[in-house]
């Protein structure tokens, strides 16, 4: 039984066993939760990241994907870098942003972690409307077999955390 939390804040500043990374396909950083998540975790994970690219991941990570690294400096035992699909009017995403969650899970489940948090990926950069991503990240979740106790879903600003908050009512 997998319960689901919502919190406002920082996701660099969460106890978790893993921390989900909102990653774009180059896994050597960017802007965002990326960039926060490398900036406090510090030179591990991309250290991390830079063997992932020079062994499996040549090309990068494909979206809707997920693998984990150390979580360094960070209040966690790994984080699971995942890459969230931008948003376009004339494609319908949705199914590759509901694979990053269950990507994610897989991967936590390998690893055996328990709680696991999550920000709200692809609704930043990459554009997705924060009302359609919550949605797509809470039914996933919900319909995901996983044995991860506890999904955190770690929410930057208001905004954000309404729009997650309201998915259970
Ligand atoms: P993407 O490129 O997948 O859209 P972003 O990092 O730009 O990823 O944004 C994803 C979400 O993460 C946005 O809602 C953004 O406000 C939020 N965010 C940015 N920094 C943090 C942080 N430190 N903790 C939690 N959420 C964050």
């Amino acid at each position: 039984m997998t319960t689901i939390t919502f919190v406002q804040g920082d996701i660099t500043r969460q106890s978790a066993d893993a921390i989900v990374n909102a990653a774009n396909s180059s896994l050597l950083g960017g802007g965002g939760v990326d960039g926060a998540i490398h900036r406090r975790g510090g030179p591990a994970i991309l250290a991390d990241c830079r063997k992932l690219r020079a062994s499996h991941y040549g090309r990068g990570l494909s979206t809707g994907k997920a693998v984990a690294t150390t979580a360094g400096d960070l209040d966690a035992r790994w984080v699971i870098h995942t890459v969230g699909p931008r948003f376009t009017r004339e494609e319908d995403r949705s199914e590759l942003l509901a694979s990053c969650y269950r990507e994610s899970l897989r991967v936590a489940d390998e690893l055996g972690a328990r709680t696991v948090a999550f920000p709200a990926v692809s609704a930043g950069i990459y554009g997705w409307p924060m009302e359609d991503a919550a949605r797509i990240a809470v039914e996933t979740v919900r319909a995901t077999d996983t044995a991860v106790e506890e999904v955190r879903f770690v929410l930057f600003d208001e905004r954000a955390y309404e729009a997650f908050a309201a998915q259970l009512r």
